[in-house]
């Protein structure tokens, strides 16, 4: 089957009771044992089994081609599942600009829980192979990266990651299971914040970790997520079902949207630079083609000024909201550097864009009034 039709069908089930066609949200945090003490559906507790969940899980791991997935409570919850089931003293390989909540889970919770890391540019293989050390575990990827949107060779990673007995883990928020599926070059564990567009509405926190291999690994997160208790909850799992039921359409029209502001922000006179992974000029373009089916609907500009200037056109925009996050149906603008912290390297004069929905000629006129300075 093409993903558009798994997608169109992500949780429905047809119930055996009733004949409805969408699976139920299963409420219920205990179930109840048999006279014998067994227990005959073979739940137990909602933290340790739910079924709403466990759809959610099997729908990403089909979505992705992997043989396991744990939904968790929020995508920063998946990724400490990742790093909580590394082995004592490993290190981690991060990119230069990767999504600020790994770096500060990893210099803020585990630095001092014995987990080294180091930040490198990994679009530079050899700069990559610098910092492998013989206690390398995990190289942790993201492409497109945010908030610069560059791409990164997955392959080529994956081959230096094995190499060395370390895992290779994509954050695939940006461009979703629609654009692009990492285990395919080679990736072992992929990572989504399922409140971006998996979600896609921004009413809801997820997150999940699926793994290629029904490993040791994936193991070790099922027991971190079982044991650790950061699960996704049944209402929140199913909604992500019901918004990837409309991922497809919503992707395609995402990059529609996103690629005509690409063209008009390039030919803007107050516009420095454009970072969007479908730039045809863009370093890693032949990449991105080779990786992804299309480019999503994140694009990141640089006006000319600085962040003073950023910040009036971020303050003067009406159809996009100035707002953190991104992949709902509203587009959001945001001023990424003065959020991150050290040692994130965002230009000051950049304002991300989540492109939404909305009609095209809206959201360019809207850009046209905030960019006029
Ligand atoms: C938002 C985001 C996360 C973290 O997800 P939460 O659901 O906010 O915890 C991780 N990676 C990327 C790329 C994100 O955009």
């Amino acid at each position: 089957m093409k993903i558009e039709t798994l997608l169109a069908h992500a949780g429905c089930r047809i119930h055996p009771e009733t004949g409805g066609i969408i699976a139920p949200l299963h409420t219920a945090t205990t179930y109840q044992r048999g006279e014998d003490g067994s227990y005959p559906h073979g739940n137990v507790y909602t933290r340790t089994e739910n079924p709403t969940r466990q759809l959610f899980e099997e729908t990403m791991a089909e979505l992705e081609g992997g043989a396991f997935a744990a939904a968790f409570s929020s995508g920063q919850a998946a990724t400490m599942s990742v790093l909580q089931s590394l082995p004592a003293h490993a290190h981690v390989i991060i990119p230069e600009d990767a999504y600020f909540g790994i770096g500060a889970l990893l210099s803020e919770l585990f630095m001092d829980r014995g987990l080294t890391f180091s930040r490198v540019d990994q679009t530079n293989l050899e700069a990559v192979k610098a910092v492998i050390t013989p206690q390398t575990r995990l190289v942790w990827a993201e492409t497109p990266s945010n908030p610069l949107c560059t791409i990164t060779n997955l392959q080529a990673l994956a081959d230096l990651a094995h190499e060395n007995q370390a895992l290779l883990t994509v954050d695939n928020t940006f461009a979703t299971p629609y654009f692009q599926n990492p285990f395919q070059f080679g990736a072992d564990v992929v990572v989504h914040s399922a409140t971006k567009y998996i979600g896609g509405h921004s009413d809801l926190l997820a997150g999940v970790v699926i793994c290629k291999e029904q490993s040791e690994f994936a193991e070790k997160v099922r027991t971190v997520q079982k044991i650790g208790g950061a699960v996704a909850d049944p209402f929140s799992c199913w909604l992500a079902l019901r918004g990837l039921r409309s991922l497809g359409a919503r992707m395609q029209l995402h990059a529609k949207n996103a690629a005509q502001v690409v063209v008009f922000l390039m030919q803007h006179r107050n516009v420095e630079a454009v970072h969007y992974a479908g730039l045809e000029t863009a370093k890693g373009f032949e990449l991105a083609k080779k990786q992804m089916y299309g480019f999503g609907g994140m694009v990141s500009m640089q006006v000319r000024g600085a962040a003073a200037e950023a910040m009036q056109v971020a303050a003067k925009v009406r159809i996009f909201t100035r707002a953190t996050s991104l992949g709902g149906t509203e587009s959001l603008i945001e001023h990424r550097a003065s959020v991150e912290k050290p040692p994130a390297k965002t230009p000051q004069n950049l304002l991300r864009l989540s492109i939404g929905l909305e009609h095209i000629d809206d959201l360019l006129l809207d850009l046209e009034q905030a960019l006029d300075y």
